[in-house]
């Protein structure tokens, strides 16, 4: 079995500096994600300087610089789950909605309130409310400020961020942008292509 690497929130230096997030996607069939250990599938090129191959959700806390950082996540506190598991069951409950034909937006209610879209749309927020604590604990839920702090800490700190931040992890809102397009839901069908399920679809 592979050993997973350790997924830690972090900020891109070199993606710090430019000024847009417009770029390619990325396909990579038959790659695993050296994080959460699901098939990595489809990922913006802009997300994908990180060490190692990874899924879009796991490049995405690797890069809290990003433009609209503030639409695609927000840091809630949830101490009992790693990121990496978390980003496993966001990928559960997003393909669980593409599934239904449902929008993947966490703020967007399913279009019918019946069996398992009820579970989806409360299992996200359920973890959306705990948001709140991370604005108690930080001061913010916005990602972007996390990004900000990151940046201006010293080499050590930046070392040691991962006991500063203890239980804050991103909570991915379904969407992720490349230049002003929301490619997510593309992502979202090659897991599900992965899967052996049809692209978009009611499966
Ligand atoms: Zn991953």
């Amino acid at each position: 079995m592979v050993k997973l690497l350790p997924l830690i929130l972090s900020v891109s230096m070199a993606s710090a500096s430019a000024d847009s997030c417009a770029g390619s996607v990325v396909d990579q069939p038959g790659l695993q994600c050296s994080y959460c250990g699901a098939p990595a599938g489809r990922a913006p090129s802009s997300l994908g300087d990180v060490a190692a191959t990874a899924c879009s959700l796991c490049g995405l806390a690797q890069h809290l610089e990003r433009p609209r950082i503030n639409e695609e996540a927000r840091l809630i506190w949830l101490p009992e789950m790693s990121q990496a598991a978390l980003n496993v069951l966001v990928r559960r409950i997003h393909s669980g909605l593409r599934g239904l034909g449902e929008r993947l937006e966490t703020d967007v209610r399913p279009s019918l309130a019946v069996g398992e879209r009820t579970l989806l749309y409360h299992g996200q927020q359920a973890l959306l409310v705990r948001g709140r604590e991370a604005e108690v604990r930080l001061g913010t839920s916005d990602p972007a400020e996390l990004a900000d702090a990151l940046l201006r800490l010293s080499g050590a700190a930046v070392a040691r961020r991962d006991a500063l931040l203890g239980g804050v992890r991103i909570l991915p809102m379904g969407r992720l942008f490349e230049g002003s397009e929301d490619i997510y839901p593309a992502i979202v069908d090659s897991w599900r292509q992965t899967a052996g399920h049809p692209p978009g679809g009611t499966v």
